[in-house]
């Protein structure tokens, strides 16, 4: 079922297979691996919008500098989403050091991540928001594959990978709703 066609550009419904590098302030903060690129399903909001929507007409060999504002990637950053909590109601466990990522349960039961922002006298800070929120994002990519996506892919509205793992991602889904 390899059905890898020299003159496909990217569409919508076609899987995408990216290779990519992030940088933010000029610095790397992510890239795939050789020979793991990114897969996703066009067109059905798998990836950041700014990224997705200037993929449109590439062919698989392609490379492209792609920069997307903070307001088409991660959104502005929420100062609503800086929450204080005073030291004796943190645990005592977990070290007081800015930067230090913590999952943390709401009353719905829903698990969040949290990065520690400030550490005072009287409480700590913790900050929701993403870790790229507010950030202008650089992308280096080069298209590696196209292939029609499958009836289920188009179905589900995402692209199955070799390592994908069904139950894994429903849950997320429903997690997220
Ligand atoms: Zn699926």
């Amino acid at each position: 079922m390899n059905s890898t066609i020299p003159s496909l550009v990217v569409t919508d419904d076609l899987v995408v297979s990216l290779a990519y590098k992030l940088t933010v302030d000029n610095e790397v903060v992510d890239a795939s691996e050789e020979g793991e690129p990114l897969e996703f399903l066009q067109g059905h909001g798998e990836i950041i919008p700014g990224l997705e929507k200037q993929l449109y007409g590439l062919a698989v060999g392609d490379a492209k500098q792609i920069n997307v504002d903070a307001a088409e990637a991660y959104g502005p950053i929420d100062p609503d989403a800086l929450m204080d909590i005073p030291r004796e109601q943190f645990p005592t466990e977990i070290p007081l050091q800015i930067g230090t990522v913590l999952q943390v349960k709401d009353s719905d039961n829903e698990v969040h991540n949290a990065r520690i922002s400030k550490v005072d006298a009287h409480s700590i800070q913790l900050d929701f928001n993403h870790p790229l929120a507010g950030k202008d994002l650089s992308f280096a990519v080069t298209v590696v594959d196209l292939r029609q996506a499958t009836a289920e892919e188009l179905e589900h509205g995402h692209s199955h990978s070799e390592d994908y793992d069904e139950d894994d991602y429903e849950l997320e889904e429903e997690e997220s709703l």
